[in-house]
C-alpha cells in the first residue's frame, strides 16, 4: 500500500502573522521552532507515544499549507502546540505511529538489476536517489551508523543496481543508482531512467522515495525534472536535503542552504497537489539524522497498518 499525501490544510487551524522574508506569497504563516525534540535518544527511542519535545528562540517560517500532517494525524489537538510537534529543521509533523524508529542492525542483502529480482518478503522499503555525489553514501552509513556499509553500493558492477539493506530484520534501505553523471554513456544514463521508472511504479512495497538535494548549491535542472516526475506519477516522495553544514554563501552561488531548499519547493510546487516532506541534514553534523528516521518510522508503522 502506498502513503499518499494528504489533503491542503485548512489555514484556519492556526495563527496568523505577517510575511517577513521569504514566504511573502502566502498569508497564512507558523512560526515554527528550529529545534523541537529534546535529545537525539528521545528522537529515535522505542516508546509507542511521540517523543518529549522541546522549543527554543530560534524560529524558521513554514506556511501552514506547506506542512507535511502524516495520515491519521490531529492538528487540532491542543494537549501539545503544533509548533512543538515539527520535526526539526523539516516540514514534517511528529505523528502517533513515531515509534521504533532506531537503527540496531543493518546488513547488506542484494543487489538486483530488475525489479522483479528484489527481496520478495514483503517488507516495507525506502529508496534513496540523487545526483552522483549528493552526499548518497554518506547518508546511508551516517543513518545505519556504519562508516563504509553503503560502500557495497560503490563496488565495480553494483553501482547501476538496486541495493537492498535490511534494517532491524524488518524494512529496507534502498540505495538506488546515482544520476546525473556526466562520464556515463548517453545509452546507460536512458538505460537507468527506464530502469529506475519501473522500480518506483511497480515496486509494491516502496513506501516513499527519499530524493536527495544539494542545499549548498542552487537547484540543478535534472533535480527539478526528477522531483517534478515522482509528483507528476504521484509517487510519494521525501526531499532530502544534503550538505546543509555548507554555508559559505560565496562558494555556494550566492544563497545559504535555507534559501535554496526554499527555492526548490517554489520551483516543484505545482507538480504536487500537497507539499512533499523535506529534511534538512548533514552528514558532516549529522544534522537531521533522527528525523529521517523517525519520518521513516511513522511511514513505515502507518503503512504496515493498513
Ligand atoms: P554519493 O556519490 O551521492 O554517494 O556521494 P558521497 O556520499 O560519496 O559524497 C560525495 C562527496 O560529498 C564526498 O566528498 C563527501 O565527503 C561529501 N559530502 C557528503 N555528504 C556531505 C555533507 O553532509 N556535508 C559536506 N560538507 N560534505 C558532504
Amino acid at each position: 500500500m502506498v502513503v499518499t499525501h494528504l489533503p491542503k490544510l485548512h489555514t484556519h487551524f492556526f495563527i496568523s502573522t505577517p510575511a517577513p522574508s521569504l514566504y511573502t506569497h502566502h498569508l497564512s504563516l507558523l512560526r515554527i521552532p528550529k529545534s523541537t525534540l529534546t535529545t537525539a535518544a528521545a528522537a529515535t527511542s522505542s516508546t509507542t507515544h511521540p517523543p518529549p519535545i522541546s522549543t527554543t528562540d530560534t524560529h524558521i517560517q513554514i506556511p501552514l499549507q506547506n506542512l507535511f500532517v502524516p495520515p491519521e494525524t490531529d492538528i487540532s489537538a491542543t494537549s501539545t502546540p503544533l509548533t512543538a510537534r515539527i520535526l526539526k529543521g523539516s516540514n514534517i509533523v511528529l505523528s502517533k505511529y513515531a515509534n521504533d524508529a532506531q537503527v540496531v542492525q543493518a546488513e547488506f542483502v542484494k543487489s538486483s538489476v530488475r525489479t522483479e529480482d528484489c527481496p520478495s518478503d514483503g517488507l516495507p522499503e525506502f529508496a534513496l536517489v540523487g545526483r552522483s555525489n549528493v552526499g548518497k553514501s554518506s547518508l546511508l552509513n551516517s543513518l545505519v551508523r556504519r562508516k563504509r556499509l553503503a560502500l557495497t553500493s560503490k563496488k565495480p558492477g553494483k553501482t547501476q543496481c538496486i541495493n537492498h539493506f535490511r534494517i532491524n530484520d524488518s524494512w529496507y534501505l534502498v540505495d538506488l543508482p546515482g544520476y546525473g553523471y556526466a562520464a556515463a554513456p548517453q545509452e546507460l544514463r536512458t538505460d537507468w531512467n527506464k530502469f529506475t521508472k519501473d522500480y518506483f511504479q511497480s515496486r509494491s512495497t516502496l513506501v516513499s522515495v527519499f530524493l536527495l538535494v544539494d542545499a549548498s548549491i542552487p537547484a540543478k535542472k535534472i533535480d527539478l525534472e526528477y522531483a517534478s516526475w515522482l509528483g507528476e506519477n504521484q509517487i510519494p516522495m521525501t526531499l532530502i536535503f544534503t550538505k546543509c553544514d555548507k554555508r559559505k554563501k560565496k562558494k555556494n552561488g550566492g544563497k545559504r542552504p535555507e534559501e535554496n531548499v526554499e527555492d526548490f519547493q517554489g520551483l516543484i510546487r505545482d507538480f504536487f497537489q500537497t507539499a512533499p516532506p523535506w529534511i534538512m541534514t548533514s552528514s558532516v553534523t549529522n544534522q537531521g539524522r533522527d528525523e529521517i528516521l523517525l519520518h521513516m518510522a511513522q511511514l513505515r508503522n502507518y503503512w504496515l497498518k493498513h
